[in-house]
């Protein structure tokens, strides 16, 4: 199995030149060349296994240049007993009749993006294992929010790597910035910018492909990569959790093996539910992929027009982890969806650069119509189904799950759609205790972080969960704050160079 360019389909790599390098030099994204197909028996093989197990399997078919030992050794690092707080490290809960909860925040940062970034160190530790000698793997990560600290918690003290993360100073809720600015380990650091998500991710971006930086880089030892799901090392660990949750409903009697399900996915860089889209490439019966997205809806409006137009207003929601304009990983939806045809995608691309829009042909909104339906919600309508699915249901989900939730049911009442779904849940409720709390309650008396959660334990009776607990009282390590034209300088400070 190779990988490929979005942007240039000469480059053929292996797995481990496509985790080891995150981007492709010209700009694009690495993906497969073929899709792996998993036929109904080997679905119904994976039944009976482990979390574990199951991930062993389907990783094996995407990582053809990794042993049979090095993807156990990886796995079986990120997955052991006691990382997760369930031993299916990704449980459903039955929401109703048709709607299951996939919660994807067991691990130890609270938010799904652990479920990729406790196991993307140990890709990569294996990955410049064969292809890079006597270098430093340097991580540079932008976040809005959550990616920052599971990427921190993975590879705090990881031998032969440094990490370094960008996220927008007003662009995270207050546990988010506390869990990235305590981070300990000697090898990690965390700078707030001036600017938003979307300007963290471009100047990481630029940076990767700056010929100066590459040239220092290369005297010094080191190498980059990517901790953002730009990193194929990242997707693919997302790919299981679709196949898993397939097996558990098989296992839980919800669904025959063979019978359809929807997946719905509350969505800012299009990583999540790609996964979910390969997955249903792959051979998993998904019906329909529902993106979910909040007042920051440029998604909606190019899945249900076939217009991308990030020029509009940029807003700072209640979900701040979707608070995104560009979402990169489209890029890869649409290269196979248009053929794989390598100068449309630079096209779109460029004109997405330079305009801030771009618009697919009739072939490509035809296919994408046939697997996507789309929705928005404001914050408004995130309090509401907070509070609605509390009282109703007695579970607290977090605000992105409640978007999720929400566009699921206006879904669900104008299709009649019966089909049993799954809908991701990417953050536990505690990571964004003030809103999570305003929704369920109309008098609030707590008026800092640590009160807020009591109260909100107090009125949800929700376990908090001991490592965000553990946070209280901490001092930050981490203040500083660099204007956005300065991130090349910070990583330059970072390393010494
Ligand atoms: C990152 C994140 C998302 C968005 O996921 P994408 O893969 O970027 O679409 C949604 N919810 C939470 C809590 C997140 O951390």
């Amino acid at each position: 199995m190779f990988y490929t360019s979005t942007r240039d389909k000469s480059v053929r790599v292996t797995s481990a030149e496509a985790i080891t390098k995150g981007i492709s030099p010209d700009g694009g994204l690495f993906v497969p060349m073929e899709i792996p197909k998993i036929t109904p028996d080997f679905i119904e093989s994976l039944v009976p296994l482990s979390y574990i197990e199951r991930a062993k399997a389907v990783l094996k078919l995407y990582l053809t240049d990794f042993s049979d030992d090095e993807i156990a050794e990886c796995v079986e690092g990120a997955y052991r007993e006691g990382k997760f707080s369930s031993e299916k490290v990704a449980p459903l809960y039955k929401l109703s009749e048709t709607a299951n909860v996939l919660e994807l925040w067991r691990g130890p940062t609270c938010a799904f993006k652990d479920m990729a970034l406790q196991l993307l160190p140990y890709l990569l530790t294996v990955s410049t294992g064969k292809t890079l000698k006597d270098t430093q793997v340097v991580i540079l990560v932008a976040t809005s929010g959550d990616t920052g600290k599971a990427a921190l918690e993975g590879f705090c003290d990881v031998p032969n790597t440094k990490i370094l993360v960008f996220y927008p100073v007003d662009g995270v809720s207050p546990m988010q910035k506390l869990q990235m600015t305590t981070q300990e380990g000697a090898n990690v650091s965390v700078c707030a910018i001036e600017g938003n998500f979307d300007d963290a991710q471009s100047g990481v971006k630029k940076i990767f492909t700056d010929k100066d930086v590459e040239k220092k880089f290369k005297e010094n030892g080191f190498a980059f990569s990517s901790a953002n799901s730009i990193n194929w090392g990242r997707l693919v660990p997302q790919i299981v959790y679709y196949v898993s949750a397939y097996c558990d409903m098989i296992e839980n009697g919800s669904l025959k093996n063979g019978e359809e399900i929807n997946v719905v996915v509350p969505t800012g860089n299009f990583g999540n539910i790609l996964a979910a889209y390969y997955a249903k490439r792959m051979g998993i019966p998904v019906k329909t992929l529902i993106c979910a997205s909040n007042a920051n809806n440029v998604l909606t409006d190019f899945l249900t027009t076939g217009v991308y137009d990030k020029n509009r207003e940029f807003y700072c929601t209640s979900s701040p982890s979707m608070d995104i304009l560009i979402s990169s990983n489209l890029e890869r939806l649409l290269f196979h969806l248009c053929g794989e045809d390598d100068t449309q995608i630079k096209e779109w691309m460029s004109q997405l650069a330079e305009n801030g829009k771009y618009s697919v042909n009739d072939d490509v909104f035809a296919e994408i119509k046939a697997l996507f339906a789309a929705g928005c919600c404001d914050d408004n309508g995130t309090k509401d189904t907070i509070k609605r699915v509390f009282q109703e249901k007695n579970y607290l989900c977090d605000t992105h799950t409640a978007v999720a939730v929400k566009v699921y049911d206006e879904y669900a009442a104008e299709t009649g759609d019966k089909t049993p779904t799954v809908i991701a849940s990417t953050a536990n409720p505690y990571k964004f205790s003030a809103s999570v709390l305003s929704a369920i309650t109309d008098t609030v008396n707590a008026d800092n972080e640590f009160d807020t959660v009591d109260e909100l334990l107090e009125k949800s009776g929700a376990p908090v969960p001991s490592q965000l607990a553990a946070l209280k009282g901490k001092t930050p390590r981490f203040t500083g704050v660099s204007e956005k034209e300065n991130m090349k300088q910070v990583v330059f400070d970072m390393l010494g160079i």
